[in-house]
């Protein structure tokens, strides 16, 4: 499965956070993943491959697809 991301897409995590969402955005796209929680703000940061990992889904915005 190929999931493509961009920043400020939202994404569905596989384990869902200690506030109870699984719904996170992505606020940084580097050498690491930046997530804030869409719940509780709380902000979380992995490397891409562990992302990948646990990237259950992206919400992609029509309109932000060609966007890069
Ligand atoms: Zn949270």
């Amino acid at each position: 499965m190929e999931n493509t991301f961009s920043l400020n897409d939202k994404v569905i995590m596989k384990k869902q956070h200690a506030c109870g969402t699984n719904l996170w955005v992505i606020t940084r796209v580097g050498v690491d993943i930046k997530l804030k929680c869409d719940n509780c703000g709380r902000e979380i940061m992995m490397d891409r491959l562990e992302f990948q990992k646990k990237l259950k889904k992206v919400l992609k915005d029509e309109e932000n697809k060609k966007e890069k």
